[in-house]
């Protein structure tokens, strides 16, 4: 009886944790539609030794700051973006061809994914867990978790000045695609919005010139081997393919 009891307290208890990990990703994923400086989720060292304190409080604190009010000052002056989700912006701003609402918006959505798209060192989310979604289906469209490293790092090592790499979800193809774009541009902005961003990596300087200077490779392997937060990854995949079934179902 009493094993029984401590069973289900640890079952409930599991249940609870896990409950209580999906709300927060959940709620964190929901801040990317505000045009708003969010704060961290962990604390601004939590990424050493990989990236430190300070390319963190800059990166963050006066980068990500910047671009965001920036968008914020042109809705000053021009209400009709101000009703509208971050998402809605960006996409007005490239249809208005308003290239300074555009950069501004695009960076602060970029900035607020990448934070949630890396996280503490040292935590079980670094790795995928090889019974989630998203780790089967790497295996499936790159045949192994390796293979998918190596061109997710080619991908920033190779890209030609500031931008940004990306894993998404092409909801035409239902594959996983490896992609990168200059400056602010994201995958959101193209074609009509097939491509759903999982994952992206900041290949800007400011995210490593103070630790790393010149030697982008050394920033990009930090970043692939050590600080990924799979757990967000698999959260934003789940999402998609939620998404893509609502899509089949009404077809
Ligand atoms: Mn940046």
């Amino acid at each position: 009886m009493i094993a029984l009891s401590l069973f289900l307290l640890l079952a409930l208890f599991s249940l609870l944790v896990s409950t209580s990990t999906a709300e927060s990703l959940e709620e964190l994923d929901k801040l990317l539609s505000k045009l708003e400086l969010v704060d961290l989720n962990y604390p601004y060292n939590a990424l050493e030794p990989h990236i430190s304190e300070r390319t963190m409080r800059i990166h963050h604190d006066k980068h990500h700051m910047k671009y965001t009010s920036n968008a914020k000052d042109i809705i000053s002056s021009d209400s009709s973006y101000s009703s509208l989700t971050l998402e809605e912006i960006m996409l007005k701003a490239k249809a208005d061809n308003n290239v300074a609402m555009l950069n501004n918006a695009a960076q602060s959505w970029n900035h607020a994914f990448y934070w949630l798209c890396i996280g503490p060192a040292s935590s079980p989310s670094n790795s995928p867990r090889e019974d989630s979604g998203i780790y089967k289906k790497i295996i499936e469209d790159f045949g192994t978790f390796d293979k998918f490293k190596s061109i997710l790092a080619s991908s920033v090592n190779s890209h030609f000045g500031s931008g940004w790499a990306w894993l998404s979800f092409n909801k035409d193809t239902r594959k996983l695609e490896v992609t990168s774009t200059s400056n602010a541009d994201c995958p959101l902005l193209h074609g009509h919005g097939e491509l759903v961003p999982l994952l992206t990596i900041d290949i800007w300087e400011h995210a490593y010139y103070l630790d790393y200077q010149n030697v982008r490779a050394s920033y990009t392997s930090a970043v692939v081997n050590e600080l990924i937060n799979w757990d967000y990854v698999e959260f934003r995949f789940h999402k998609t393919l939620e998404l893509i079934y609502v899509i089949d179902r009404d077809l």
